[in-house]
């Protein structure tokens, strides 16, 4: 692929909890020189900041305010540092009641035009692979690429639970895999920019297919864009 073209590369990755998009999203972006934008990482920080100031989810008005403010930088280094307002929350995001706080307020107007214009501003630095709910559908809605990607619940939530016990978490299957459907009911069901694919957007099942194939296929697409 020519570096021109790169540069303004755009790939767009949406999917349920699970389906394997970061991991995924993080090979395309290293094999294609993109940089790689976790939106996801994006609203648990602002879940996080609203919870650290004892703030209720609930509370459409005073969450989407401290959205306003909040400046988030994903730093591209293999580190993947995300600061929220100066603040290193990387480990921090990822624990399960952020997971499970995560799409109230992703599902407020004033998060989602926060954030959605973050995540813009990131595109401009360069060609992207972005990870998220709504990319093809809304941020990034000239992406070169879009993909839906998807796996089966049970092969979802087993990878989710994998994930968390490496990391030494002990957390029954079962809990994961309720709090996962949960999640994904409500990122469905919302009324601003639900998760669904986009009408040009290829769906692939990532269910048996290994990280590298699923990568490969994808690196192949891109190719085929550019015929
Ligand atoms: O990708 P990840 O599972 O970390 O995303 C966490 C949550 O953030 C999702 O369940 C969803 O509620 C929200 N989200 C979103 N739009 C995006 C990315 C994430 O609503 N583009």
């Amino acid at each position: 692929m020519k570096q021109a073209q790169q540069m303004s590369l755009q790939i767009a990755i949406d999917g349920p909890a699970g389906a394997g998009k970061s991991t995924v999203a993080k090979l395309v972006a290293k094999q294609l020189n993109l940089f790689y934008v976790d939106t996801g990482a994006m609203y648990r920080a602002i879940a996080y900041k609203a919870l650290k100031n004892g703030i209720l989810l609930e509370d459409e008005l005073s969450v989407s305010q401290i959205a306003k403010t909040t400046e988030i930088i994903l730093d591209h280094s293999e580190e993947r540092v995300v600061w929220c307002d100066g603040e290193n929350v990387t480990l921090a995001i990822r624990k399960p009641e952020i997971s499970r706080a995560v799409s109230i307020v992703a599902a407020y107007v004033g998060v989602r035009e926060r954030l959605v214009e973050l995540q813009r501003r990131e595109a401009t630095r360069g060609g992207v692979v972005m990870d998220g709910r709504d990319i093809g559908t809304h941020v990034l809605p000239e992406a070169n690429l879009k993909i839906f990607l998807t796996a089966t619940p049970t092969e979802r939530a087993r990878r989710r639970w994998m994930e968390l016990v490496k990391a030494g978490k002990n957390i029954p299957l079962e809990e994961v895999a309720h709090d996962m459907k949960q999640r994904d009911r409500q990122d469905i069901e919302r009324k601003v920019s639900p998760l669904e694919p986009a009408q040009d957007a290829v769906i692939l099942d990532t269910t048996g297919y290994s990280v590298e194939g699923m990568v490969a296929k994808i690196v192949a697409l891109t190719q085929e864009d550019e015929k």
